[in-house]
C-alpha cells in the first residue's frame, strides 16, 4: 500500500530534531524579558540573604540568655544598621528583614513578649530562632537559572531580587504566515457563496504567540503558481521561518511544494504517515526554514503542535518536551484505517481520557473542546475501553 512508504512520525521528528539551528540572542529590560527564553546561565552575584537578618518583628537576644527581663538597647528597622552589640540581659527591638545585631543569635517574636518601661519580658515560649542566615537561600556564585528556561513571573521576581535590570534572552524567531486558497475570506468581511473564513492564519498566529515566536502575517494568496513563488520570495525577506497553509495536497491547484523548490528550497520531506496532516512539507534554504501545511484547520493546528512547535522552541534554545502521560481510555476507540499515527482530540482529566465528537480534520469545534491529543500508533485500529493510552496535552 502507498501509505507504507510514508515517513513515520518518529522519522519526521528525527529529521526536524537534527536540523541545525543557531539561537539568536538579545538583551532585554527585565520586564520586557517576560515569557522569553533565557539565553545564558545566571549565577547569583551575591549570597541570599546577604547578611543574617530577622524573620520576625520582635526582639534580638542571645539564645542562651534566660534573664527574667531584657533591657531594650535600640530599635533596628529594615534597611538601617544596628549600632550596638547585644549583651546578656539586653535585647534590641528588631523588625522583619532588619540586620541582626552583633551578639544576638535569636529573635523572640513580638507576640511572645511584653514590653514595659524600656524592658522586654518573654511571656510565651517561642522555640524558633526566627533568623534567616546569610546564604541560606543562595550562595554567591551559585547557578540560579539555566539557559533555556522560560522567564515567568517567579523567574522575573528572582532576577529582580538579584539586582538584574537587563536579561540575556533568545530573540524570538520571526515566522511568516502565508495562506493559500482562493476560497478564503478574512473574518470581518461577508462570505459569498462557496467561500469560507480563513481560520488558519489566526490559529497559527495564536500558536506562534504561545510558543514565544513572532508571527508576521503575510496575507493570503490565490491558488496561482507564479503568485505563490513570488509571495514565498518576498515573505522570506521579512522572516526566519515561513509557514504556508493549504496547497500542499494532490489537487489541481496545490502549488506549494513546487513553488518552494522554485524559490530555492530543498524539501526534506513531503509526506508523513500521520493523520491528520499527511501532506506536510518541510524544507530549508541555507538557515531559512519553510513548512507547507495541509489547509484543513485541524491538520494545520495538529501539525504545528507536533512538528513545528518543538523546532521553534529549539530556535530559542529551549529543550521542549511535550507533556505526554499515560491515561485510561473511558470509551472504546476505533478507526477504519490504521496505517498512520493518529492524533485525536480528547479531554483528559484525572487520568481519564474521554473522546470528544470528532468528524475529521475540518472539525475545529472538536479541537476547541479538547485539552489533549490521543496518540494512536500506526498499525493500531481499535483500542478497548479501559486500555491505558498516551495523551499529549495541548
Ligand atoms: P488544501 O490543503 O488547500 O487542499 O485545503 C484543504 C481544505 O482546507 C479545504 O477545504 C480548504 O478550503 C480548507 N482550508 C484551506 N486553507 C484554509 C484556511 N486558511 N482556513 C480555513 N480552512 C482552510
Ligand atoms: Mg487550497
Amino acid at each position: 500500500m502507498a501509505e507504507k512508504a510514508l515517513l513515520s512520525v518518529e522519522e519526521a521528528e528525527k529529521i526536524l530534531g537534527a536540523f541545525p539551528v543557531a539561537v539568536k540572542t538579545e538583551t532585554r529590560p527585565l520586564l520586557a524579558a517576560q515569557d522569553r527564553i533565557l539565553a545564558q546561565d545566571i549565577h547569583a552575584p551575591f549570597a541570599m540573604p546577604e547578611f543574617d537578618k530577622s524573620a520576625m518583628d520582635g526582639f534580638a537576644i542571645i539564645s542562651e540568655d534566660r534573664s527574667p527581663a531584657y533591657k531594650i538597647i535600640e530599635t533596628i528597622a529594615a534597611g538601617t544598621l544596628p549600632r550596638l552589640a547585644v549583651t546578656p540581659g539586653h535585647c534590641a527591638r528588631i523588625m522583619t528583614g532588619a540586620m541582626l545585631p552583633a551578639g544576638a543569635d535569636r529573635v523572640v517574636k513580638r507576640e511572645s513578649t511584653r514590653e514595659e518601661n524600656g524592658t522586654m519580658t518573654i511571656i510565651a515560649e517561642d522555640r524558633n530562632r526566627n533568623i534567616r542566615k546569610k546564604g541560606e537561600d543562595l550562595q554567591a556564585g551559585q547557578l540560579v537559572l539555566a539557559a533555556g528556561e522560560r522567564l515567568r513571573a517567579a523567574q522575573i521576581a528572582l532576577l529582580a531580587s538579584l539586582g538584574m535590570s537587563e536579561v540575556p534572552t533568545a530573540r524570538p524567531p520571526r515566522v511568516g504566515i502565508l495562506t493559500t486558497g482562493s476560497e478564503l475570506v478574512d473574518p470581518g468581511a461577508p462570505l459569498a457563496p462557496g467561500q469560507i473564513y480563513n481560520s488558519n492564519s489566526y490559529s497559527l498566529a495564536a500558536q506562534l504567540r504561545e510558543t514565544g515566536a513572532e508571527a508576521v502575517l503575510l496575507g493570503r494568496i490565490a491558488d496561482d503558481a507564479g503568485a505563490t513563488v513570488e509571495a514565498i520570495a518576498s515573505g522570506l525577506e521579512k522572516c526566519d521561518v515561513l509557514v504556508l497553509s493549504g496547497g500542499v495536497s494532490a489537487g489541481d491547484f496545490d502549488f506549494v511544494p513546487a513553488a518552494l523548490r522554485a524559490a530555492g528550497f530543498t524539501l526534506h520531506f513531503e509526506k508523513i504517515a500521520v493523520q491528520p496532516g499527511m501532506p506536510t512539507v518541510f524544507g530549508s534554504r541555507d538557515d531559512q526554514i519553510a513548512f507547507g501545511l495541509p489547509g484543513n484547520p485541524v491538520s494545520t493546528f495538529v501539525i504545528f503542535e507536533i512538528f513545528i512547535k518543538p523546532l521553534l522552541l529549539r530556535l530559542q534554545g529551549h529543550a521542549y518536551r511535550p507533556l505526554v502521560q499515560p491515561a485510561v481510555l473511558a470509551t472504546a476507540f476505533s478507526r477504519s484505517n490504521g496505517g498512520r499515527t493518529s492524533f485525536i482530540p480528547v479531554t483528559c482529566r484525572e487520568g481519564r481520557v474521554v473522546l470528544v465528537s470528532y468528524h475529521g480534520s475540518a472539525h475545529l469545534h472538536s479541537l476547541s473542546q479538547a485539552n489533549a491529543l490521543l496518540r494512536v500508533p500506526a498499525g493500531l485500529k481499535d483500542i478497548a475501553a479501559g486500555s491505558t493510552v498516551d495523551v499529549r496535552f495541548l
